[in-house]
């Protein structure tokens, strides 16, 4: 029996597990399938305190895990395919297996978010991919024209980023301005490889005959004009969808999915604590997700102390 089950190892669920490891509490720490969250897939974190020229993501997440084990925690690779809610100690189905546990922290953050155009499930993988970092270095997409789809800190982020290995790099946005915090807008928007294309979605990745990305059909949302640009890749950067599936219809969530927090880190259900970007719509920040952690550790601490 756990006395603490952390779902999540990004920011959130690594805080998570070093506040409730330092109170002898043991926490099993499940990674899902992206141990260190989507942290890893940033390159340089600029405003997380304490690192005045920046850390790079999957560094920051591997020094927290250090930090968490060296005080006892346990983390486990492992999904949860279920959770029964309905008596304590819960029962998690992690890879087939029971694991009974007091309390649950859910830190499962949230994943990219996807056009929903056919073609661009059809090409991921094939030139369409949701992570820079972690594809941006590929020979295809060496030299070649390349599109970023978004306006928010990560569609710069990753137009940025791109901008050592493409010719050019379009970043395609449905408005004329970015939503993007003022440095990186302003810095994206100076780099003379990126060129902006305004008021555009994209309504087709071309080309699922030759099961390869050639390039994007785009329209103008106001003058309703068509027109394609040849691209080698297409970086899709518009935000996240909480993974919250596992809890659809026992925690309180909004529409969105994001878990509706209760007195701070507590949801409906006792004894089963949230924390990080699968509650949070608002701040989505590397050190928020950090604090809600704490805050989540420490409300489990509680109440196993009153509780158990
Ligand atoms: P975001 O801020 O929610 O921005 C999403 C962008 O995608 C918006 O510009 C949005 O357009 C656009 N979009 C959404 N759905 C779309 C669709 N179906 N078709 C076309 N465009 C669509 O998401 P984010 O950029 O991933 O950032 C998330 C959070 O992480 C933010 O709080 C951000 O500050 C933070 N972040 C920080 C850093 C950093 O500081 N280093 C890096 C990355 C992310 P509209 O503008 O029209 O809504």
């Amino acid at each position: 029996m756990e006395k603490v089950v952390i779902i999540g190892t990004g920011c959130a669920g690594l805080t998570a597990a070093l506040y409730t490891a330092r109170a002898n509490l043991r926490p099993l720490v499940l990674t899902g399938l992206q141990p260190g969250g989507l942290l890893t897939t940033t390159s340089i974190v600029e405003n997380f305190p304490g690192f005045p020229e920046g850390i790079d993501g999957y560094e920051l997440m591997v020094r927290m895990q250090k930090q968490a084990e060296r005080f006892g925690a346990k983390v486990q690779f492992g999904t949860v395919e279920a959770v029964d809610t309905s008596k304590r100690p819960f029962t998690l189905t992690v890879d087939g297996d029971p694991v009974e546990a007091e309390t649950i922290i859910i830190a499962s953050g949230a994943g990219h978010r996807h056009l929903g155009l056919d073609s661009e499930a059809k090409l991921e993988k094939k030139g369409v991919t949701y992570c820079a970092t972690c594809d941006g270095a590929l020979p295809m997409f060496r030299n070649q024209p390349l599109v970023v789809v978004g306006g928010g800190d990560s569609a710069c982020e990753e137009a940025t980023y791109l901008t050592r290995f493409a010719s050019t790099v379009y970043l395609i946005h449905r408005r004329d301005e970015l939503r993007a915090s003022k440095i990186m807008a302003e810095r994206t928007l100076a780099n003379p490889k990126i060129k902006p294309v305004w008021n555009t979605v994209v309504t087709e990745i071309l080309d699922t005959r030759q099961d390869t990305v050639t390039g994007v059909r785009l329209q103008n949302i106001q003058s309703k004009k068509e027109e394609t640009l040849d691209c080698a890749g297409v970086f899709v950067a518009i935000g996240h969808v909480p993974n919250t599936q596992l809890f659809k219809g026992v925690i309180h969530m909004d529409s969105d999915g994001y878990i509706i927090p209760e007195k701070g880190a507590r949801t409906n259900v006792e004894g089963i604590f949230v924390a990080g970007d699968c509650a949070d719509r608002i701040y989505r920040q590397a050190v928020t997700a950090a604090g809600m952690g704490c805050a989540a550790a420490i409300e489990a601490e509680r109440f196993l102390a009153h509780h158990c």
